[in-house]
């Protein structure tokens, strides 16, 4: 028996993770004909992830199933160089994942829309061919294939491929991508809904490092540096030195490496036919390195506009900039703000850092909003004002 594979698709998606799969399901809900190929056994694993999210992030995208919940968050706590803390209970309600199954979940969701799954599927190459369409190259479990598309959607995470193969530059800088390393320990006793950061040039630096609790015994703890610090010492010694102070007897049952792309989105995210959804375009959050939310977001975008791209038979990197524009809109603009304030405001000094949380000391957790912090933080330091000025002008003018 052979795979009801066919030759030619209006989309193909290449990567199952929640940019693909969404992109895969509004794809398919708009009408398209769509094939999403994931390279590995089965989506979500391994777990690249501390699995944080928060509730509206989730909720305009599938129903909340306790199979994927591990935890609810209701605060968060800031660990400052000076080892002061800051309290902000959440005004929303936080959820620790189960990656492995939520990511299985979106992908069921975009079968179930119409789209057409297959693991085991690595693309190797995608190419334009002289008809208008998109040849694309693929092993499945070993054996060489080719499908056509009208559409390709390259959702392959940070290591992407499909943005290059169309001559589309998806480099980072070393300052733009984290190194991280993250276990998920067990034989500990946490906080079990409160989530903790860490910040300081000698506990995380140029990032921070996080707990991320799955229960009252188990958390995911990681840590991400970016590039021009990781090469001066490794992102994994400054987390094994945390965890040997902080915990007696930790037990490690797994570990992951990987690199976060905490930049601004790619200039370029369309051109003809091509269309780069979450990682692979660079649209995680450039200071937390959150990048579920933002991927389906996209995904959404990408997916409903191949879709109506289909219709009108037109793929041309014109009419698909829309999409770039709506992601500005949502979130695009945002996080070039954010990226504006990572290095020179953000991570810039321990002193910084300190004087922040000294001027928030008196606000109560429950009065405590990324808003209210903001307006301290600026009325305590106005020199703070001219930096962020500079750094947006700076980031604004730097391509
Ligand atoms: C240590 C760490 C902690 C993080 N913690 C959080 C967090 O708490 N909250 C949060 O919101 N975000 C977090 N993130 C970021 C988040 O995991 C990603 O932003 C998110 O998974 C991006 O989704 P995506 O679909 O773009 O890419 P991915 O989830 O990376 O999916 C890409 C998929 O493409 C597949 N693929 C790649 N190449 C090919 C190919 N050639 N052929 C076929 N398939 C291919 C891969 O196997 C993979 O399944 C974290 C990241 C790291 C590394």
């Amino acid at each position: 028996m052979s795979l009801s594979i066919k030759k030619e698709y209006d989309v193909v998606v290449v990567g199952a993770g929640p940019g693909g799969s969404v992109a895969a399901r509004f794809a398919a809900e708009s009408g398209a004909s769509v094939l999403f190929l994931e390279r590995d056994r089965e989506t979500g694993i391994p777990v690249r992830c501390a699995e944080g999210v928060s509730s509206p992030g989730l909720d305009q995208f599938i129903d909340i199933d306790e199979r994927w919940i591990a935890n609810e968050i209701y605060s968060a706590r800031f660990i400052t160089p000076d080892g002061n803390t800051l309290d902000m209970k959440s005004h929303v309600k936080g959820y620790i994942l189960e990656r492995r199954i939520f990511d299985t979940a979106l992908c069921d969701l975009a079968s179930q829309k119409g789209a057409t799954m297959l693991t085991r599927a690595n693309v190797t190459h995608a190419k334009r061919t002289p008809d208008g369409l998109v040849e694309v190259a693929y092993t499945h479990v070993g054996t060489p294939k080719t499908v056509k598309c009208k559409i390709i959607i390259g959702a392959d995470g940070i290591e992407s491929r499909v943005g290059r193969w169309f001559g589309i530059k998806t480099n980072l800088s070393l300052t733009d991508v984290s190194s991280a390393i993250q276990y998920t320990i067990n034989n500990i006793e946490i906080d079990p809904h409160r989530l903790e950061f860490h910040f300081g040039t000698n506990i995380a630096p140029g990032g921070y490092l996080w707990i991320f609790p799955k229960s009252a015994n188990t958390a995911n703890i990681g840590i991400g540096i970016t590039g021009n610090f990781a090469s001066e010492k490794p992102a994994k010694a400054y987390l094994d030195e945390f965890i040997s102070k902080r915990f007696e007897n930790p037990s490690i049952n797994y570990t992951v490496f990987a690199g976060i792309p905490v930049a601004r989105t790619l200039s370029e995210i369309v051109t003809d036919n091509v269309m780069l959804v979450g990682d692979a375009a660079r649209q995680v959050n450039p200071i937390t390195g959150g990048g579920i939310k933002q991927a389906m977001i996209a995904g959404r975008l990408a997916g409903k506009l191949a879709s109506e791209a289909v219709k009108t038979g037109n793929y041309s990197t014109k009419f698909l900039s829309k999409y770039p524009s709506e992601w500005d809109k949502v979130l695009g603009s945002k996080h070039s703000f954010i990226h504006a304030m990572k290095e020179r405001v953000i991570y810039a000094s321990d002193e910084r850092l300190n004087k922040i949380s000294r001027a928030c000391a008196h606000i109560p957790p429950e009065k405590m909003t990324t808003l209210e912090l903001f307006k301290q933080v600026v009325k305590g330091d106005p020199k703070l004002v001219l930096d962020m000025s500079k750094a947006f002008l700076a980031d604004k003018f730097t391509t």
